[in-house]
């Protein structure tokens, strides 16, 4: 689809009234201090892209890729301007002419096959287990690596022996009489870095009466793609994920990942598919579609009967894509809420991006770093025992966080607290 026509760009640019309302809540700017890589910034380049007052090229593709696209200048912005949609559209642009043979390996054959992404996670697992990335760091090996990669590869510490997927059977029965029936959107990170967080999800969601289907074609919910420069993957991942559930018989299309949730909206859907002749399917797929946190307070209605007191201290990350995206903010701090004896402490500036930002933290780690300093410093003043968040990649940032800063608490997202303190009645 040619640039020009895409919705951010041909109706949103001509919006921008210069005011630079954007620019004094970005994260990165915080830390750059250059206009080039403010909001205001991309909006300007993408326009001078149109334009053709500036070529496509890898160095205003580096530019704008200096972008956790976590939306705070959108929500912000009094014009209504996507800025993010209108980045990854240049992006994309920028990559078709200049694309990397590498890049296109990694996200469109190994990040689209679930069987490499899980050998992916056991090679990461062995190289840890066995001492072998730690070998070859001291080594100085991991140098070689390209890019940030030699010292991102820290943050892909802990990666689980065994993935959601090969834990989980494709159905799983609900307890007791059935009220509905569930796809289960399960994200890539959740599956292949956090299948805690899986098991816990399917453990409160059949222990409430629902048969919960992971279909096993189901692909990545196409965020890295976008983010990388790849609309068309992403494009192509959204059409195969809406043929998978709209054939499935189920009453709701469920998922514990914010950036799942947020790029399986009907808003991100409609922008990416525009006018392709999807609509029908879109509409379908999109009235199941529903947030975990969602599900369980307004669908099922959940109650804190029976549940075990926890006693633990726990502060909530307010992550991009749930927050921002689709302003669901109480939910989660409900569902934390209802356990007993749990203490709530809010950190200062609990939306505020932790940097991860999916593949940021690898691509840009000294600068998702120091976007993470801050956001350590907020959870470190409230002395949580528990740091809980609904994002796989905001886990991962913040673990590494942990470990950095050397503060000693887990990370979990809330339905694993909540799994946690169930009784057995319901185990
Ligand atoms: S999406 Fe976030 S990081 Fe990107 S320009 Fe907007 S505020 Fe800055
Ligand atoms: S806040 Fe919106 S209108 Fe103001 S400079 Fe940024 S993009 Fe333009």
């Amino acid at each position: 689809m040619d640039f020009r026509e895409l919705p951010p760009v041909k109706d949103q640019l001509k919006k921008c009234v210069r005011c630079g309302r954007c620019r004094t809540v970005c994260p990165v700017f915080a830390e750059i201090r250059n206009e080039t890589v403010a909001p205001r910034g991309h909006v300007f380049m993408v326009q001078a892209l149109r334009d053709d007052k500036v070529q496509p090229e890898t160095p205003v593709y580096d530019r704008l890729s200096n972008c956790l696209l976590c939306e705070t200048c959108s929500i912000n912005c009094p014009s209504g301007i996507e800025i993010p949609e209108l980045n990854k559209a240049a992006r994309s642009f920028i990559y078709q002419q200049n694309p990397s043979a590498i890049k296109d390996v990694f996200l469109d054959r190994v990040w689209t096959n679930p069987t490499l992404m899980k050998l992916g996670g056991l090679f990461m697992w062995t190289a840890n287990k066995t001492g072998l990335q730690k070998a070859a760091r001291s080594l100085g090996l991991t140098k070689l690596l390209p890019g940030d990669l030699s010292e991102a590869e820290q943050i892909m510490q802990d990666v689980p022996r065994r993935s959601a997927r090969s834990i989980l059977p494709e159905v799983n029965k609900a307890k007791g009489e059935m009220k509905y029936r569930v796809g289960y959107f399960l994200g890539c990170g959740t599956d292949l870095f956090s299948p805690s967080v899986a098991e816990a999800t399917v453990k409160v969601l059949t222990s409430w009466g629902c048969e919960v289907i992971i279909p096993r074609d189901m692909k990545c919910c196409g965020v890295p793609h976008a983010a990388n420069g790849k609309l068309d993957s992403a494009r192509n991942l959204a059409i195969q994920n809406l043929k998978v559930f709209n054939r499935l018989d189920v009453d709701y299309i469920v998922t514990d990942c914010a950036s799942c949730s947020a790029a399986i909206s009907e808003k991100s859907l409609h922008l990416l598919l525009n006018n392709q002749g999807y609509d029908e399917e879109i509409k379908k797929f999109c009235s199941k579609v529903c947030d975990l946190n969602k599900f369980l307070l307004e669908v099922l209605e959940i109650k804190p009967q029976g549940l075990k007191p926890a006693n633990i201290k726990v502060t909530y990350h307010d992550p991009c894509h749930l927050a921002k995206a689709q302003d669901i903010r109480q939910q989660p701090r409900d569902i934390l809420r209802m356990i007993p004896g749990l203490e709530l402490v809010e950190m200062k500036d609990s939306d505020r991006c932790c940097g991860g930002s999916g593949t940021f933290s690898i691509t840009h780690y000294p600068l998702s770093m120091k976007v993470l300093e801050k956001k350590m410093d907020s959870i470190a003043s409230t002395g949580a025992d528990v740091i809980a968040t609904c994002c796989p990649s905001c886990t991962m940032q913040l673990k590494h966080g942990t470990n950095l800063y050397h503060y000693d608490a887990p990370v979990k997202h809330p339905v694993e607290l909540l799994a946690a303190a169930s009784t057995q009645t319901r185990d």
